[in-house]
């Protein structure tokens, strides 16, 4: 009983959310669908004895058909789906100069903390859904329609390195029609004992790929799962955007690494300068907020993540024993891990995901359009302090 006091999104709850998983897998009546973020396949190889910052992408996702998800795709397409709508975002607040510094608002973390914190600065945050609730309201709309599926049938589950996605997961806001974007959300750890229950040998399985239509992620994508990713997706695609031309080099290093807060000036081809912060740790959070609340500090664009490193030591990721982590330093190879993920794609850049291309085509219309509101994006509420 301590434990469940002392910590809310505990072993239970993790218990219980797997039971919930297994039920929806065994129910004839649905169809289920998992996607996973970018962090989760450079860890769960440490839950099978592989060495840390080994990338497990093609194995993880032969368990996932294992196990008997209807079809496996990658959050890594809701990751660009979200620089397409942030980026859009961003250029628009820039020319229109309002509610600058634009934050990122893909982890619940962060976005909880503001709540509480800094209501009178909600409007700062983006209004984009993360990539994981992107892809859940696709999968329940555009996904289902193509299946010829009762949207209310399928169940979608996300597995994320993170705990405070599950309290995401279950925001009334993220929602539509009544039906929550996602289901179930379930950690590293728990995808990792279910595939143990299961049996499965991982450490031998085949490679396979995720599924399509979500399931290319471009190289931007994958950088989602470390500090600086994110910033760095969206500035190759608001330069590209902004020129028409191809970034001579794709990487922005600078934005990289593992210092407490990134600040750079980073120059458009227009002209236009833009200020980006990128932050990761809620302490660092909070001190640059206050400096911009004291007038010190002013931005255009923040990217800002709970944890330190980013999504690679969320909550929900394996747990290291101090043997190994006096020996390897664990955020430095698992973003490596991460870079390589990147590095390893033909593809690097969100706008040029041939099925983002497809899915504005055929479904959304316009980033920023009206459809992408109603589905991509949503609303912040003040809560009290702690
Ligand atoms: Fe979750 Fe941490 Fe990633 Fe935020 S940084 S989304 S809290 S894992």
């Amino acid at each position: 009983g301590q434990c469940i006091m002392a910590c809310p999104v505990g072993a239970l709850t993790e218990h219980e959310n797997i039971s919930d998983v297994w039920n929806a897998i065994a129910d004839p009546g649905k169809y289920v669908v998992v996607q996973t973020a970018p962090a989760v396949r450079v860890a769960l190889g440490e839950e099978f004895g592989m060495p840390v910052g080994t990338r497990t992408t093609g194995k993880m996702v032969a368990a996932l058909r294992r196990l008997g998800f209807d079809k496996v795709f990658d959050t890594n397409f809701g990751a660009d789906l979200t620089i397409m709508e942030e980026g859009t975002e961003l250029l628009s607040r820039l020319s229109s100069g309002q509610n600058l510094p634009l934050m990122t608002s893909c982890c619940p973390g962060w976005v909880k903390f503001m709540e509480h914190n800094f209501p009178d600065m909600l409007d700062n945050l983006s209004t984009c859904k993360s990539p994981h609730e992107m892809e859940g309201a696709v999968i329940k709309s555009y996904v289902a329609g193509k299946l010829g599926i009762d949207p209310q049938n399928i169940v979608v589950v996300s597995i994320m390195p993170c705990t405070a996605k599950k309290f995401e997961g279950a925001r009334e806001e993220l929602s539509h029609e009544n039906m929550q974007d996602v289901d179930w959300v379930l950690t590293t750890r728990e995808l990792a004992a279910m595939i143990k229950e299961a049996g499965i040998d991982f450490a031998n399985l085949k490679d396979e790929a995720f599924d399509n239509p979500l399931g290319i992620g471009s190289g931007a994508g994958a950088i989602f799962g470390t500090t600086g990713g994110v910033a760095e997706a969206a500035l190759r695609t608001v330069f590209e955007l902004t020129s028409g031309k191809p970034l001579d080099t794709v990487e922005y290093t600078v934005v990289r690494g593992m210092s407490g807060i990134k600040e750079n000036t980073i120059e458009l081809p227009d002209g236009k300068q833009i200020r980006t912060a990128v932050v990761h740790g809620l302490g660092n959070a909070r001190r640059l907020m206050e400096a911009m609340q004291r007038g010190e500090k002013s931005y255009d664009f923040m990217e800002v993540m709970a944890c330190a490193g980013g999504c690679i030591t969320g909550g929900g990721q394996p747990i290291v024993d101090a043997k190994t982590s006096e020996k390897i330093d664990i955020k430095a190879a698992r973003a490596k891990a991460i870079y390589s993920e990147d590095e390893a794609q033909t593809i690097r850049k969100s706008h040029n995901n041939p099925f983002i291309k497809v899915l504005y085509e055929e479904f959304l219309g316009e980033p920023n359009g009206h459809l992408a509101h109603e589905l991509l994006h949503t609303h912040y509420t003040v809560r009290s302090k702690y």
